[in-house]
């Protein structure tokens, strides 16, 4: 039996505000909320003023990219795909190229660390936000598993994992063919470096998981939870750093390897749910996603 003290998270957070003279001569005071991250301890703000701002081209989804039909052009598209991107390492994999269901996975070009790859969901050049299928997903977030499993083969070191994706130039892709990307290295980034170093630290404290402990909390507090795709929670993040910030946590999960093919299914599902919001809010017509694991 464990004689850790089981310690709670703070979610801390303090009032401030702005006062002035507003445009019609009226003395104001404008409220202003900072929070702290309990995983990180970074702070962020939130401007209450702001909140019936209406912000500009969110009254219907934006017209799609210039380059929408521009099949023809795109490396990623078939049949250029074969011909026009990399191929994987033969320390890696002896075929070049990893396929699963329907999805192609290859090297980066540009790439951004040892390990560097691409995941393409399918042959559909230029899909909407919220408009992938959950398969797709499903199969692409696979491809990118087994690819991860021959760098740790030729890697032991290279532990530090992340499978993203930036849909759509406003979110800063590239190119408009939806992809995931995959960086696996022995160097951490920032976050790896930062989540890894909080949650060992309250595992040797507290014997438990930091984001499980997180999640379990904001279960109980209600306010930011949002719901479950089987085994996978939704909530919104307590101090978020970009606009309608969502995470999914799969709880006492650490590793890509863990997860079984069901696990990423209900992460295609939540991920889609999150996308078909963000499109009820004509959010830009793009979003970002970052899936951190390490082995
Ligand atoms: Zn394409």
């Amino acid at each position: 039996m464990s004689t850790a003290v089981l310690s709670k998270l703070l979610f801390e957070s303090q009032f401030i505000s702005a006062k002035f003279i507003d445009p019609f001569g009226k003395i104001v005071k404008r409220p202003i909320e900072i929070r702290k991250n309990p995983i990180t301890g970074r702070t962020c703000r939130l401007a209450f003023s702001r909140i019936n701002e209406k912000e500009t081209a969110t009254d219907a989804l934006p017209q799609p990219p210039p380059d929408a039909d521009e099949t023809a052009k795109c490396p990623f598209c078939r049949p250029q795909v074969v011909a026009e991107t990399p191929k994987v390492h033969p320390d890696l994999v002896s075929n070049g190229r990893l396929s699963w269901g329907d999805s192609l996975l290859f090297p980066n070009l540009y790439p951004y660390g040892s390990y560097s790859a691409v995941s393409l969901f399918n042959d559909e050049h230029f899909v909407e936000i919220g408009k992938a299928s959950g398969p797709s997903y499903t199969d692409s977030f696979i491809n990118c598993c087994h690819y991860m499993a021959a760098v740790l083969e030729d890697n032991p070191r290279a532990i530090y994992m992340a499978i993203t994706q930036n849909h759509l130039p406003s979110a800063g892709g590239s190119l408009i063919h939806p992809h995931l990307q995959i960086n696996a290295d022995p160097v951490p980034a920032n976050h790896h470096r930062v989540f890894l170093q909080k949650a060992d630290e309250f595992y040797q404290q507290n014997d438990d998981f930091l984001f499980s402990r997180y999640l379990s909390q904001e279960k109980a507090d209600g306010l930011r939870y949002i719901g479950a795709t089987g085994s996978w929670q939704w909530l919104a993040a307590f101090a978020p750093e970009g606009f309608y910030e969502i995470w999914g946590i799969l709880p006492r999960t650490t590793s890509f390897f863990q997860p079984e093919t069901s696990d990423w299914e209900d992460l295609s599902r939540g991920i889609l749910n999150t996308q078909r919001f963000y499109r009820s809010l004509c959010r830009n017509g793009s979003f970002k996603l970052c899936t951190l694991g390490a082995q």
